[in-house]
Formats: C-alpha cells, sequence, structure tokens
C-alpha cells in the first residue's frame, strides 16, 4: 500500500508546508484537522492542509505526528481555501496564516469545544477581609471576591498563585465556585425596524435577488439607514436558515451598533474581537462553526471565522483604515471578505459614506454593483458644511471668533457641539523659551507630547514615557513653553472660554481605563455633555442625537501630507466627522478652520460633496498611475545599524534585476518616511505595476531568493502587499 504523507501548516516564518507521517495503527487525520507534531526539539500544532503521496524531504527525516488533536476537521473547505488563497496573494508563510488566524486556546492545542467558566464569589459564611491582617493572600482573595464575584481567568491575570488559597478557604466554606451559564434569553422580545425608504428597500431587494455570489456597494450618506439596510437583509438570511457574518471596524468604538444588533437578533448574535478573553473569543468562534450563532459580528480577524451555513457577508463602514492588518500576516479584510464571498458563493454587501476608492473603481469597472443611498432617514437632514477663513483672526488657542460665536449660540439654545481634532495630548511639542531646546525621543525620530494631566512627556511612536522636566536640559531655564494643541488642551481653553458648560474629552488617553469609553459615551449621547472635544474616536459612527454643530478644528493638518492617500482620507474624516451632526430633529452646521480657504481639495469637497470630489480624486490617481490604477507591493527592512537596512534593499534590487522584473517598476530604495523608529532604521523599497501578473510573478521568484541573502541576517524584513502607507 502506499503510503500517505500529510502536508502540515506550522506556525513559523517560514514559506513551505512540512511533511509528516500518520501514526501506525489509527486513521490518518483528514484535511482541516490539528495534529501535534515533532519540531525541532519541540511540540507544536498544526494543521492538516493536505494528503499527498510523495514528501519533499528525505525519508531519514520524515517523522511521525506525536497526536491528532480532532477527530472533525475544524476547518470547513471553504474556509481552507481562502486562507490557501489569502497566503497566496499576499505571499504570508502558510503556517502564519492557516494556524495564526485560529483563536489562542486553539492554537495551544486546547479541544474545540467551548470551555467551561468557572465563577468564584464568598458564601454567607465569609469573614471580613480586614479579619485576616495575617493571611495576606487569604486576604487578598477575599478582598477580591468581595467587590464581585470573579471568573478564574480574572483571577489567574489578578492574583498569581490564587488557586491554593482558594482551596483553603473553601475548605473552611467561605468561598465556593459555580459554573457560568451562558446567556439565556428568555425575557427578549425582537424590536421591530423602521419601515424602509424605497430607496433602502430597493437596496435590500438587490442584495436578496441574486443567488449566489454578488458584490455590492451600498454608497449612503451618513445616517441615511445603512444599518437598518444591513438588519432587514439579514433578517431575511435568517428566516432562510442561513448565518450572516458582519465585519465592522472597531467594535469597543461602536458599542451602539453591537447593541442594535442585539435589541433586533438577541441571543443569535454573536461578537468576536480582541477585547474578549481566550474563553470567550473561542465561544463565539465555535457558535459560528456549529450554526449556533445566526449573526456573527466581529472586527477584521472575524473574516476568517467558520460558518455552518453561510448566507450573507457584511462590511460596515468598508473606507476604514483598521480593516487593514499593519503587521504579522499584512492582509486586507475588505477584500477577503469578497474572496470569501466569491469562495461561499454567497452576497457581500460592503456599506459605507465615504467609500474607498478601491471601492469606486470597482463600481465603475461593474465587479461591484452600486446601491445608493442620497438622503437621511426619517426626519433629519444633512448637515451645510462651511469653511471658516481663520488668517489674521485673534485665536483662542485652536478656536476663531467665529466658532466660538457659533458654539455660543448652539449653547444657549440648549443643543450639543462637537470639536474634532485628531491630535491628543496637550501639546505635540515643549519649548525652551530662552534657549530654543526641544525634548526629543532618541529611539525614533520625533518629538515628545506634551501630556500635562498626566504629568509626562509621551513618544507616540515608540511609547516611551519620560517625566515632565522642570527645568531645560539645554540651559537650565525654567522657561519651558508648549507649542501648538492636542485635545487636552483644547479641553482646556474651551472650559475657560465656557465656564457654565460642561466639556467632555473622548480620545484614547480620557478613556484608557475599562468601561470609561462607554460612561463617555453614554454622557455625550444623554446630553449631560454639552460640549464633546475628540480625535477619530468621535468621528466613528456615533448617533448623538443632540448635536448641532461640528467645529474641525484644523483641516490644515491633512493638507500638506506626502502621501498619495492624503486628500482621500482628510475627505473621509470630514464626511465623517460631519455625519455626527444634525442626525435628530434640528438641522446640522458643520464649520471647518482653515488657513487655505482657496485650497483646491477643501473647495473641491465644500461644493461637490464627497462623491464629485471622489470622482475628482479618481482621475488624478488616474493621470498620475497610482492605485487603484496600480499595483503595488512594500518591502519595508529595518535594523538596529542605519546602513543594514538600505544595503540590504540595494542586494534585493539586484536580486530582481537578475530575476527579471519586465512590467514591474521598482521605485528605491529610500528611508521610511519616519526613517528611525522604536530605536531601528527603516528602509523601504516600493514595487509599482500597471497590472498585478507580473508583479506577482516577481514576488514568488524573488521572495525565496531574497530570505538568502546574507545581508537578510542584518536586518527585519517584511512584504506589505497593497499597502495603505506608503
Ligand atoms: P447609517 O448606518 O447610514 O449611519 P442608520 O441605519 O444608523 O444610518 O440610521 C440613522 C438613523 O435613522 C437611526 O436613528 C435609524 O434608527 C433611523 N432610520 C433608519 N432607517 C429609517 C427609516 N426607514 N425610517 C425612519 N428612521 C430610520
Ligand atoms: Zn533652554
Ligand atoms: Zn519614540
Amino acid at each position: 500500500m502506499p503510503r500517505l504523507i500529510l502536508k502540515v501548516a506550522i506556525d513559523a516564518p517560514l514559506r513551505h508546508l512540512f511533511d509528516y507521517l500518520p501514526l501506525f495503527n489509527a486513521p490518518p487525520p483528514a484535511v482541516g484537522c490539528r495534529v501535534r507534531v515533532p519540531f525541532g526539539r519541540r511540540s507544536q500544532v498544526g494543521l492538516v492542509v493536505a494528503h499527498a503521496r510523495h514528501a519533499e524531504v528525505a525519508d531519514a527525516q520524515l517523522r511521525h505526528i506525536h497526536e491528532p488533536l480532532d477527530s472533525d476537521p475544524l476547518l470547513p473547505a471553504s474556509v481552507l481555501e481562502l486562507l490557501r488563497r489569502a497566503a497566496d496573494y499576499y505571499h504570508a508563510p502558510p503556517g502564519e496564516v492557516l494556524v495564526g488566524t485560529l483563536p489562542g486556546l486553539l492554537r495551544a492545542g486546547r479541544p474545540a469545544r467551548p470551555m467551561q467558566v468557572w465563577q468564584w464569589s464568598l458564601t454567607e459564611a465569609a469573614p471580613s477581609p480586614d479579619s485576616l491582617s495575617r493571611a495576606p493572600r487569604q486576604a487578598a482573595l477575599l478582598g477580591a471576591l468581595t467587590q464581585a464575584p470573579c471568573e478564574e481567568s480574572q483571577l489567574d491575570a489578578a492574583l498569581p498563585g490564587w488557586r491554593v488559597t482558594a482551596r483553603t478557604l473553601a475548605d473552611k466554606g467561605w468561598i465556593e465556585r459555580a459554573q457560568i451559564a451562558p446567556d439565556a434569553a428568555t425575557d427578549w422580545a425582537p424590536e421591530r425596524g423602521h419601515p424602509l425608504t424605497t430607496a433602502q428597500r430597493a437596496a435590500v431587494d438587490a442584495v436578496a435577488a441574486g443567488s449566489g455570489f454578488g458584490a455590492f456597494l451600498l454608497d449612503g450618506v451618513t445616517g441615511s439607514g445603512k444599518t437598518e439596510v444591513y438588519l432587514t437583509a439579514i433578517e431575511r438570511v435568517l428566516a432562510a436558515g442561513r448565518q450572516a457574518l458582519v465585519l465592522v471596524p472597531e467594535i469597543s468604538l461602536t458599542p451602539q451598533t453591537e447593541a442594535r444588533f442585539r435589541a433586533r437578533f438577541g441571543a443569535a448574535v454573536a461578537v468576536l474581537h480582541s477585547g474578549l478573553s481566550d474563553t470567550e473569543r473561542l465561544a463565539a468562534w465555535l457558535a459560528a462553526r456549529g450554526g449556533q450563532a445566526g449573526v456573527l459580528i466581529g472586527t477584521r480577524s472575524a473574516v476568517f471565522a467558520p460558518l455552518a451555513r453561510p448566507g450573507l457577508i457584511v462590511v460596515d463602514e468598508e473606507h476604514d483604515g483598521s480593516y487593514k492588518q499593519q503587521d504579522g500576516f499584512r492582509y486586507h479584510a475588505r477584500d477577503m471578505a469578497v474572496l470569501r464571498a466569491r469562495i461561499e458563493d454567497v452576497p457581500v454587501l460592503l456599506g459605507s459614506a465615504t467609500p474607498s476608492l478601491e471601492s469606486l473603481a470597482h463600481g465603475r469597472s461593474g465587479q461591484y454593483r452600486v446601491l445608493h443611498l442620497r438622503e437621511r432617514a426619517g426626519s433629519a437632514r444633512l448637515p451645510q458644511l462651511e469653511l471658516l477663513d481663520v488668517r489674521h483672526q485673534r485665536m483662542a488657542g485652536l478656536v476663531s471668533p467665529a466658532l466660538a460665536g457659533a458654539v455660543r449660540e448652539e449653547l444657549a439654545a440648549g443643543r450639543q457641539v462637537m470639536l474634532f481634532l485628531n491630535r491628543r495630548g496637550y501639546a505635540p511639542v515643549l519649548l525652551c523659551h530662552a534657549c530654543g531646546w526641544v525634548p526629543k525621543c532618541d529611539r525614533c525620530d520625533a518629538h515628545y507630547t506634551l501630556h500635562r494631566g498626566r504629568r509626562l512627556l509621551l513618544c507616540h511612536h515608540c511609547g516611551r514615557e519620560r517625566p515632565l522636566p522642570i527645568r531645560c536640559e539645554g540651559c537650565g531655564a525654567q522657561d519651558l513653553l508648549p507649542l501648538g494643541a492636542g485635545t487636552e488642551r483644547i479641553e482646556n481653553d474651551i472650559a475657560a472660554l465656557f465656564p457654565d458648560h460642561r466639556v467632555l474629552r473622548v480620545d484614547r488617553d480620557s478613556t484608557r481605563r475599562r468601561g470609561a469609553l462607554d460612561a463617555h459615551l453614554e454622557a455625550a449621547r444623554d446630553g449631560s455633555a454639552d460640549i464633546l472635544v475628540g480625535t477619530q474616536m468621535l468621528a466613528k459612527g456615533h448617533h448623538f442625537p443632540a448635536v448641532t454643530l461640528v467645529g474641525i478644528l484644523d483641516a490644515d493638518q491633512g493638507l500638506f501630507a506626502a502621501d498619495f492617500r492624503a486628500s482621500e482620507r482628510l475627505a473621509q474624516t470630514i464626511y465623517q466627522v460631519s455625519g455626527r451632526c444634525g442626525r435628530g430633529e434640528q438641522p446640522g452646521r458643520v464649520l471647518i478652520q482653515t488657513h487655505q480657504p482657496q485650497h483646491p481639495v477643501l473647495r473641491a469637497l465644500l461644493h461637490g460633496g464627497y462623491g464629485t470630489f471622489a470622482a475628482e480624486l479618481l482621475a488624478e490617481r488616474e493621470a498620475a498611475g497610482w492605485p487603484p490604477f496600480s499595483h503595488l507591493a512594500l518591502l519595508r527592512a529595518e535594523s538596529t545599524r542605519q546602513e543594514d537596512a538600505l544595503w540590504f534593499l540595494g542586494e534585493t534590487l539586484s536580486l530582481a534585476a537578475e530575476l527579471g522584473h519586465a512590467g514591474v517598476d521598482l521605485l528605491g530604495p529610500v528611508p521610511a518616511p519616519m526613517p528611525k523608529r522604536a530605536g531601528r532604521y527603516r528602509a523601504q523599497l516600493l514595487l509599482q505595476a500597471q497590472r498585478r501578473a507580473p508583479l506577482h510573478a516577481l514576488l514568488r521568484a524573488w521572495l525565496p531568493a531574497l530570505a538568502l541573502l546574507p545581508a537578510a541576517r542584518q536586518v527585519r524584513w517584511s512584504l506589505d502587499v497593497d499597502p495603505l502607507d506608503t
């Protein structure tokens, strides 16, 4: 009988599969099952990707697997196919893709069934922790449980070694353990949706009409009822006994979205994102795989979660940059969603008020069918956008008199105001007024940002912190001035201008504590805050019906970036922030402060709206040959010595010349936009091609050879196909 070779993917940075023999006296594990295998001197969890007759290695090197881990395939054929094609397209090591995208507990070899979650709590007999001053560990555990019952994983994190103590306390009858039951959805009644508008109905019908694959771009202004379209389309999918996968950019930022899905679909909703414990992640993943979850809502990596009966894939805010994974296996979840829909033969619905130029181009070429929602739902109208020329104005910090006046009017009328600035911290630079000294991060080409509330300087690029200097390190003077403004400073300035109103700041700093974001968003929604000051965090998908005025404090910031995507991003940000206002009964107004009121980008944005503006941008991209009219890949390298990264990239260039690269332009190598970061020198080489085929052909030949270059040992390098930051 011919022997059987198992082709196994292992999460290692190697670009091939590994060959193993099955155990002698057991049936061979099926494709899609995990196995534990010997790997070097250790053992590793791998995934069987194929059965083969021939091995790539000599017989003497072939080893048997240690043990099979699954009796049934963990991943269905469709997801295996998706992952295989993803690894191929992104030129990523197969193990990193096939194994690396599994939930952590499965990667660690744990069984593919929900883990039991145990929770500890106090009994009636428990004494006060204070009475145990001579047994500090017991007191600590009792103290923790006095506040609330704790899951074992929480105790693992908070009180290492707690299990021994718990046994002692349980023997005394002071604490007890119980299993947490899954959420019972007994008292829940589904919320009914709005009657759809004609445009919404047409969109739902279009998605539901076809059978099998179809890609749809739902291009609908902010507040036009896109979410309502998703919900209705999903209702139909559930009624047909199928499941829906819904991707959202950052679920923690928009708890409202999750709440709306839960209100409509109750216990059928499972959620998957990085804020969950390993146990919760596994449970959601398994509920999707087993078909118990009718709707799986998740961030980026949920696109790879298996579904028993897929019926629809939705990508909300498809333009959002957080769909791009920026390290390790670099993929774009929106593109993977479309590929997956094709493989599963189901429709995919991409929604945005500010679609990416890539998706708009696909709409034009007919690859995506475009569905429009041109008006806001209900009685709400789109806000009015106006430029505020701030040249020569006497600014109070970043606030012009005209903006301050507009804010005063809204507040007087009892309405809410939102001020947007995409820069957190107090000031981006601290400067010595006596000699000009500026504290800089010595690991990055960057200044420290002043965080006055936290009394420290913080490097926003590597995370390094240092205490606030009291005097100048150049001349000793005590005259240190904050230069420029971030949200923290705006919060102070605004509070001084409007002392009788409550100012609420929403950014990564003000929401660091667990639960703080929810509390902030709640205060924004229920109107207990009058003025909201914030970063991008405030721009994303929120629904604050009382906001009638949005001030964009510094539009100039976005006008001068070197990246060819800068205008697209600026436009998306302005429209998304604008979209937060006028969502209730009252109409909204958006004031955009600029020193460049004649700038063509701003004028185009104001006069034509996003659609017209995007069409102009597409024409520019086409003329300049940038994506989506060409295809890019970026080879990045970094090293601790300045010359190594450039040297390595120079070598890769020669290698490409040897291999031949007809149809692909190689641009560079050049130092990265921020040449030094976190103590490493960075450089990059850009590959550009009119057609994908020659680019991928070159990459296929080039990457394996590149790993063998002697210079490769001096650097860390990575390849980014379809990079977003160039
Ligand atoms: P989007 O996702 O496009 O921002 P939403 O679906 O959140 O829009 O809808 C915006 C607001 O309009 C929500 O408060 C929603 O409840 C409401 N809405 C949506 N569709 C309708 C409709 N057909 N009739 C009335 N109100 C609607
Ligand atoms: Zn000085
Ligand atoms: Zn730094």
